[in-house]
């Protein structure tokens, strides 16, 4: 039996892969990470310091969106004037696609949909993750035969992942295992510990979970540390938010949606500079929050207590 452990550079899957090492033989573990194009710098350098701490071979898999580009262009050529496109606004589309891909997978899917994802459209995880992981699973178990994906999802996290079993087969030589599901975080930072491996060091910088740079589901006091801290990533979609724009049939698509932020009812859509600015705001969005905005951001501030 061979085992394909899905890294993603956070504390979980860290944690799952560290398991593998107590109980499977060594030989057997691989990993995969995908790369979505939209990470930050830390997660890959992390990503290479597993593989030198663990000896486990990461396998990098990143979606390629380049062959459905033409098909993009020529749907948007051929049947938009007839759905009421006004002809401007399709030049504006067709002069972006032409440009082609650009090879970042985040950004060209979401040229290819004219939007960024959502909280009620989280086409990113399937399309960026999901499958460029099983298609290089699938590969390993045309060599081996058969595959076990160890993914390292816990029960706590939330009610959809409590409701995951722990073990399911799927046919074809194609089995899941979720190993840490039971656990809590003590448990996940023990193992890290134990294999006297650091977790990823975004953690001590206010980041509660370890994905995107930003992830599009993103909480309020998040996006507010990460404007701080890593004011170029908001720079970076800002100028992702004017290219997916121009290639939208609205000509206006903001990273963040209305559905996302924190259940704060004055969340409206607005550009990323936007969503900066109301982070800084008390619940409500009216009021600003002058502690948060001028306090400087803790040189560790880890919602995990890994600053002790
Ligand atoms: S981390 Fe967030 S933005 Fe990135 S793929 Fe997952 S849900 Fe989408």
């Amino acid at each position: 039996m061979n085992y394909l452990v899905s890294i993603s550079g956070g504390k979980d899957s860290t944690a799952t892969l560290l398991h593998a090492l107590d109980t499977v033989p060594f030989d057997s573990i691989k990993g995969v990470f995908a790369d979505t194009g939209n990470e930050h710098e830390s997660t890959y350098q992390y990503v290479d310091y597993l593989e030198q701490q663990t000896g486990v071979k990461i396998h990098h898999v990143k979606a390629d969106f380049s062959d459905r580009w033409q098909h993009r262009i020529e749907y948007v050529r051929d049947k938009w004037a007839g759905k009421g496109v006004p002809a401007e606004i399709i030049e504006s589309v067709l002069i972006v696609l032409e440009m082609g891909a650009t090879g970042n997978p985040f950004l060209d899917l979401c040229i290819l949909k004219g939007r960024f994802p959502s909280r009620m459209a989280q086409f990113c995880t399937q399309e960026l993750k999901v499958i460029p992981c099983t298609e290089y699973l699938l590969e390993l178990v045309d060599e081996f035969g058969i595959v076990e994906s160890w993914q390292g999802v816990r029960a706590e996290e939330s009610p959809n992942r409590a409701k995951l079993p722990e073990r399911e087969n799927k046919g074809g030589g194609y089995l899941i295992y979720r190993p840490i599901h039971k656990w809590n975080v003590e448990q996940v930072f023990a193992i890290h510990k134990k294999h006297g491996v650091e977790p990823n060091p975004l953690y001590k910088l206010g980041m509660n979970r370890v994905g995107c740079m930003p992830c599009i589901n993103c909480a309020k006091g998040e996006l507010l540390e990460i404007s701080k801290r890593f004011p170029e990533h908001v720079e970076r979609i800002y100028e992702w938010e004017k290219m997916v724009s121009a290639a939208a049939r609205q000509q206006n698509a903001t990273f963040f949606a209305v559905d996302g932020g924190d259940n704060d009812t004055a969340f409206q859509r607005g550009n990323i500079r936007q969503k900066v600015e109301w982070s800084k705001t008390l619940h409500g969005g009216k009021k600003m929050d002058l502690f948060s905005v001028f306090e400087e951001s803790a040189a560790c501030s880890s919602a995990y207590g890994l600053c002790e």
